[in-house]
């Protein structure tokens, strides 16, 4: 008998174990995770031998298991073991955008779905894949320009669907760069758009998140309290099996039908709940290593603002609101969800107001303002990957706010640094990309979706292949000859107060702030020069002759405005891409 047999009935959850150690050193939390997963899904332990961890999150543990199929061979699978205390209807949304629209257009598929009380396992094709941050300082131009072109069909297909992904980036899109072969994963946070296809998508659509004090979330939106027990006790354990369980043949269609119907039940009481968590979620591959960001809080907190001041008032430096006369709901003073500092510019309600903003123009945030009440919107999704209308929390959101994400996932690409942005603050997050994109840039984008933004300084538009090529140090710095702006980025700012900055600018407006490279201007359409590199050689992975299309396809995604940010159908035809 074939000992290594994987499918049995008789196979015991110890020995599963014992037979993955064999081939694997498991560290002992590891092991025991297994071991729990097993236990609190015994029927798993019948057609999977869970090999690994491969990722890992508050919300969520993705495993390697494998199984042996009907015609003797032996496939690996990917499974995702949702924390129990998901909400049901999200489960189901996440199971639902995965069967509807995936399995193809480089989206990942779902194969079965493993269901007991309240532990859920989805169960998907295993793709091996490598690690952005393990990657990319070897990655070629050539396949950069393959990995967004691919990011952008997964993302055309879902969008078509009228699916957000809302947490696009790259632990989320994977890549076998082997096979080159991607796939977009966790759809753990998707929601609907106006006109979604999707059934559950409409019933997770516009439910947006509460504001959470000192919000350092990696991601938000996901996990609301224990599911009603009305929801979940009718539904039966087990969606569907495995080819070589003793069951019926499953297929996804079956998967379809069996959600539909089980989740039909789901939707009728989920609008009941409401409230919603914070989602911490650590990738392992995100976690494994640490690489420095471009920005920080630290560099770009003492880049462009005094030392001294406090987080708090820092943020209501670089944001805020207009008129501070506008004193609508308030409520008795809470810190909650930090600083008020990103309004609406209409006051929601008109009533008499005794009270006053005294904090207009400094650099701390009165009590009146942190009494207001503050605007609710979705806000899901990773800080650095947020698109500017989620930054200021625009009630209206659609499928733009994933092409922002992409937009970053490409100047990551082009520029060699991951992750870009990193800040655990929206307002944080906001003066980063006014960093790059320009400050009177991004006012005039966030009034266009109702939002009055104010930035204490001016901070100029970027040329995004001088930035890009600075930063992976083929050009020297403008700002120093010797030392590429790679190095003097984070040293500088570091350095950089606002009084000497403020010294160099004209009317107290700085224009050096920023320790990145000035605008250089750029004739549309012509090449421009290939960079220098600073090794004087040539460079065979293509990054000394990045055409001007690269940098103009990352402009439209990177569109403050996401009314006018490109789509991916229409990014899918970018001149960029006319040979693929
Ligand atoms: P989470 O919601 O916790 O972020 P994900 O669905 O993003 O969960 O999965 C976490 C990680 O697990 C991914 O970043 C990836 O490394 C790995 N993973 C997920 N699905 C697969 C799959 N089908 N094949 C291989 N690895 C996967
Ligand atoms: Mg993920
Ligand atoms: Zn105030």
């Amino acid at each position: 008998m074939d000992s290594s047999v994987l499918c049995t009935e008789t196979l015991r959850v110890d020995g599963c174990i014992k037979s993955a150690n064999k081939k694997r050193k498991l560290s002992r939390d590891v092991e025991s995770d297994i071991e729990s997963l097993y236990k609190a899904l015994p029927r798993l332990a019948k057609t999977f031998r869970i090999i690994d961890k491969i990722g890992e999150g508050t919300f969520s543990s993705v495993y390697l298991g494998e199984a042996r199929m009907r015609d003797g061979s032996r496939d690996l699978f990917a499974l995702k073991h949702l924390i129990p205390t998901s909400h049901p209807t999200r489960i189901a949304a996440e199971l639902q955008c995965l069967t509807v629209v995936g399995g193809r257009e480089n989206v990942m598929g779902v194969e079965y779905c493993f269901r007991k009380e309240d532990h859920v396992v989805i169960v998907m094709p295993y793709m091996e894949h490598q690690a952005i941050v393990d990657i990319i300082s070897s990655l070629s131009f050539e396949e950069v320009r393959l990995y967004i072109y691919h990011l952008l069909k997964a993302l055309r297909h879902i969008h078509q669907f009228g699916i957000i992904h809302r947490d696009i980036k790259p632990n989320n899109f994977l890549y076998n760069r082997k096979a080159k072969t991607f796939a977009l994963v966790d759809f753990g946070l998707a929601q609907g758009t106006a006109d979604t296809q999707l059934e559950l998508l409409k019933v997770v659509r516009q439910k947006p998140s509460q504001p959470k004090a000192g919000s350092s979330t990696e991601r938000q939106d996901k996990a609301p309290p224990k599911p009603p027990s009305t929801t979940t006790a009718s539904h039966q354990s087990t969606a569907h099996s495995p080819p070589s369980s003793s069951s019926s043949p499953t297929t996804s269609s079956a998967v379809r039908k069996a959600l539909i119907k089980k989740t039909r039940s789901i939707t009728t009481t989920a609008g009941a709940s409401t409230s919603r968590s914070a989602r911490h979620t650590k990738d392992l591959m995100g976690i494994r290593k640490a690489p420095r960001p471009v920005f920080s809080e630290r560099n770009l907190n003492s880049c462009t603002l005094a030392p001294s001041i406090t987080k708090q008032a820092n943020t209501s430096e670089l944001v805020k609101r207009v008129k501070p006369g506008d004193l609508s709901n308030r409520r008795s003073t809470s810190a909650r969800g930090g600083p008020a500092t990103v309004r609406p510019q209409k006051p929601q309600r008109t009533v008499h107001q005794p009270l006053t903003c005294t904090c207009f123009h400094t650099d701390r945030v009165c009590n009146v303002c942190l009494a207001r009440k503050q605007q609710v919107a979705p806000r899901a999704g990773t800080p650095g990957f947020r698109a500017p209308e989620v930054l200021t929390k625009c009630p209206h959101q659609g499928t733009a706010i994933d092409m922002w994400s992409a937009g970053v996932v490409l100047l990551s690409l082009l520029s060699g640094r991951y992750p870009f942005f990193k800040a655990s603050d929206d307002l944080i997050a906001l003066a980063q990309i006014m960093t790059i994109r320009g400050s009177r840039e991004t006012v005039r984008a966030a009034k266009s979706f109702g939002k009055a933004v104010l930035c204490s300084r001016q901070l100029p538009r970027l040329d995004l292949r001088e930035l890009c090529e600075t930063l992976r140090g083929r050009r020297p710095s403008p700002d120093d000859e010797v030392t590429p702006v790679r190095q003097s980025l984070d040293a500088k700012a570091r350095e950089e107060t606002p009084r000497h900055a403020q010294e160099r600018g004209k009317d107290g407006v700085s224009e050096t702030v920023s320790p990145l490279p000035k605008r250089q201007d750029q004739t549309p359409g012509k090449k421009a020069s290939s960079g220098v590199d600073s090794t004087g050689l040539g460079d065979e992975r293509g990054w000394d002759g990045v055409p001007d299309e690269a940098y103009d396809l990352l402009d439209q995604l990177l569109d403050l405005n996401p009314t006018s940010r490109i789509t991916a159908a229409q990014a899918l035809q970018h001149p960029l891409f006319k040979d693929l």
